[in-house]
């Protein structure tokens, strides 16, 4: 059996059109379009190819883009006191701090100054807390994503064994809490897991989100399961995932692509939080 390739580029455009029409909606109903502020601290290569892409998406959503740039050696204050003046902006829904920033500054307290009903990637404390308890929250945009594809695949997920493999705060927490919140049966995996192969091969569902180019195999598959590669590595052989894909594709049921699965999704629903922090902030229907 060979897997269907769920196919993240469609799943993300159809987002990006209900969003565009949501935007164009709360326009009408309010007169002003959602703004999302981006800021980018120093020059490294791919976070500015990421905020270029943003910005250019965000606009093409019919929203506002505005983007700030600081030095590589900017003091922490002047990044607190930029994230002050977004808190306080009226025209702006939504802050997106470019992560990793320079070792020299305090990343978790750059994401705490952000006003969490402007936190669009989901980051802050708040939402982190909202999303574990099952209050309404801003959630992390890859893991939202993958969430999304998997309800492509599966309209219920409801007593679905799934593997989340990566426990970071970006990806793997959130993605387990919005598994365990779809009535799965989660498992967390890390480093220190004792016999990886075994647990996956009794998954239904496996979200990878190692960092490890193709580290797990297709026999750690179980048959039919839902494979969602979350990793994006730079090899010499071109962009891989933490899947070997060609190995797990004969096994799966379903599967993301890397290049082309889960990282068009990211996109897409920073777009949707955007728009839905916009629509709370001005106290009108979030239309998805
Ligand atoms: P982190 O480095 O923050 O976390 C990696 C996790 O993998 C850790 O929890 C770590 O465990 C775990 N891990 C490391 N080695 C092993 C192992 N041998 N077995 C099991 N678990 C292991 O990464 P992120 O969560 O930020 O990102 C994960 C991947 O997803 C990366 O490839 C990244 O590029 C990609 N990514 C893609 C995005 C997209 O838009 N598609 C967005 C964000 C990330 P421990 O905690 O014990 O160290």
């Amino acid at each position: 059996m060979t897997a269907s390739i769920i196919d993240g580029k469609a799943v993300a455009a159809t987002l990006r059109s209900q969003v565009a029409e949501g935007v164009a909606t709360f326009q009408a109903q309010t007169g002003r379009a959602p703004g999302l502020a981006v800021v980018l601290v120093g020059e490294d290569a791919a976070s500015s190819v990421y905020v270029r892409s943003k910005g250019k998406a965000t606009v093409a959503a019919g929203m506002i883009s505005v983007e700030h740039r600081l030095p590589a050696d900017a003091e922490q204050a002047a990044l607190m006191a930029l994230v002050a003046a977004l808190n306080a902006d009226p025209a702006i829904d939504g802050i997106l701090v470019q992560l990793p920033l320079p070792s020299h500054m305090d990343a978790q307290a750059v994401i705490s100054a952000i006003d969490p009903n402007k936190d669009v990637d989901g980051f802050h404390p708040a939402n982190a807390g909202r999303l574990a308890t099952g209050l309404p929250a801003l959630v992390p945009c890859t893991p939202l994503g993958c969430l999304m594809l998997l309800r492509s695949v599966h309209p219920s997920l409801s007593g679905l064994d799934a593997v989340v493999v990566g426990r970071s705060n970006i990806v793997g927490k959130p993605m387990a809490q919005l598994l365990l919140g779809e009535s799965c049966t989660v498992t967390i995996a890390h480093s220190r897991t004792r016999d990886l192969p075994a647990r996956l091969r009794a998954a239904d569902i496996v979200v990878a989100a190692v960092g490890i180019p193709q580290m797990i195999q297709g026999d750690w598959i179980k048959p039919g399961a839902t494979v969602i590669d979350v990793g994006i590595n730079r090899t010499a052989a071109g962009l891989v995932g933490d899947v070997d894909f060609a190995g797990a594709v004969e096994v799966a049921g379903a599967i993301t692509p890397v290049p082309g699965g889960v990282g068009p999704m990211t996109i897409a629903c920073l777009l949707r939080n955007t728009l839905e922090a916009a629509c709370r902030r001005d106290g009108v229907a979030f239309p998805l």
